[in-house]
């Protein structure tokens, strides 16, 4: 049991998610609350990080588990930890090379992460995507000066800062200094003739363009790989453009279950089937058949376990090496009832015999329920105890009646 399920419930996940389930929380909530995307969410973005940070954490995770929010944030012997900033996390997450040129070369900026659902088939055979997106890109007929060559000019007024500052008299000997964005230019540093201004952008040197993007997946690629279009991101003038970052999102597929490179899938069959052997077909995701056989005299338990090598996911960057396809095997046995006297009698004569069992003098005849699992252990015996309860009630009434008289 763990304390508290505070961080649980910021990630919208079980106090028992797996890291996986973890990880696509995570993925899911910081793309939604990003400040970039959501600027009115608040602390929102923060706490997701934060809970994320926690739990993604082995130790720290059970820290929090037995000591709650109070443990982590450094009570008794905690010590208290790091925490990165909310965007260092979503960097390190998606890998983002949005600081890459902070230090060196040109600046760059940000880049841009989109979600892409991709059905588990597709990540089987690999397919592409056509991706439709607005970015802004540098105007083409003004070349991103805003103008005529030569008449964007500086703006005079604030010497090309964009901010005014104006000297306010409060009193004899007393000014105030208000700083303001300037009113010439508004904020820009510069003013463009209205008569030379670039009629394409409107000055604004930048104009939004819709943009297809070809999305490859190539086959075996995972839920959360990352394909980055180096320098697709938004344009702005002085500035190398970000990434394009596109982030894979797996969709369940309704027969086979994904586990690495290994495909999980369940298969019923009869009894007889089970016990006498059988064929079946099975239909890949790229459309072939594959036939399994069981040989007759095979017998396969209940909830067996069998597998197809080179029938799984492919490896990544290996398309032609693939995993296993994992079959359980689910028994179809006849419903209670079902079979005649004579189908019993002929199934006694070829089954294995039955065990002889001596019943001694004396062994207790039961009843053989059907076993429900939800239904309280301890009911049937409380159930008892209320009985007795309300036997020496009615005892203990009396025995008030008789001293009464
Ligand atoms: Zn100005
Ligand atoms: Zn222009």
């Amino acid at each position: 049991m763990v304390k508290e399920t505070g961080y649980y419930d910021i990630l919208e996940v079980k106090p028992n998610a797996t890291d996986a389930e973890l990880k696509k929380a995570y993925r899911k909530l910081a793309l939604k609350y990003h400040p970039d995307k959501n600027p009115d969410a608040g602390d929102k973005f923060k706490q997701i990080s934060m809970a994320y940070e926690v739990l993604s954490d082995p130790k720290r995770r059970e820290i929090y588990d037995k000591g709650g929010e109070e443990a982590i944030k450094g009570g008794a012997g905690g010590g208290g930890f790091d925490f990165h900033s909310p965007m260092d996390i979503f960097d390190i997450f998606f890998g983002g090379g949005g600081r890459r040129g902070a230090q060196r070369g040109p600046r760059k900026g940000k880049d841009v992460i989109h979600q892409l659902k991709v059905p588990l088939e597709d990540l089987y055979q690999g397919a592409t995507r056509k991706l439709a997106l607005q970015k802004n890109v540098i105007c083409s007929k003004c070349e991103g000066r805003g103008g005529k060559e030569g008449s964007v000019q500086k703006c005079t007024n604030c010497r090309g800062t964009g901010m005014q500052v104006r000297i306010q008299q409060l009193g004899p000997g007393m000014v105030q200094q208000i700083q303001s964005v300037c009113g010439e230019c508004r904020g820009e540093g510069e003013v463009i003739d209205p008569k030379h201004r670039c009629k394409n952008c409107n000055g604004k040197k930048i104009v939004k363009e819709r943009k297809i993007l070809e999305v490859h997946i190539d086959k075996g690629m995972r839920d959360n790989q990352q394909i980055r279009f180096s320098g697709e991101g938004d344009q702005e003038p002085d500035l190398e453009p970000g990434d394009i970052v596109i982030v894979l999102d797996e969709q369940e597929n309704s027969t086979f279950k994904r586990r690495g490179n290994d495909l999980i899938m369940t298969m019923h069959i009869e009894l007889v089937e089970a016990l006498c052997g059988f064929q079946k077909t099975i239909q890949t995701m790229d459309a072939r058949t594959l036939v399994i056989t069981s040989l007759p005299g095979e017998v396969i338990k209940n909830e067996a376990v069998k597998c197809v090598m080179g029938e799984g996911m492919p490896v990544y960057r290996d398309p032609f090496e693939k995993g296993r396809l994992i079959i359980q095997f689910l028994v179809n046995f006849p419903p209670s009832g079902s079979l005649t006297p004579q189908a019993i009698e002929t199934l006694e004569k070829v089954l294995p015999p039955r065990q002889e069992v001596i019943v001694p003098d004396g062994a207790e005849e039961c009843a053989l329920q059907d076993f429900d699992p939800t239904q309280d252990q301890s009911r049937y015996s409380s159930n008892h105890l209320e009985a007795y309860d309300s036997d020496d009630e009615h005892q203990g009434g009396q025995r008030v009646q008789c001293a009464s008289h």
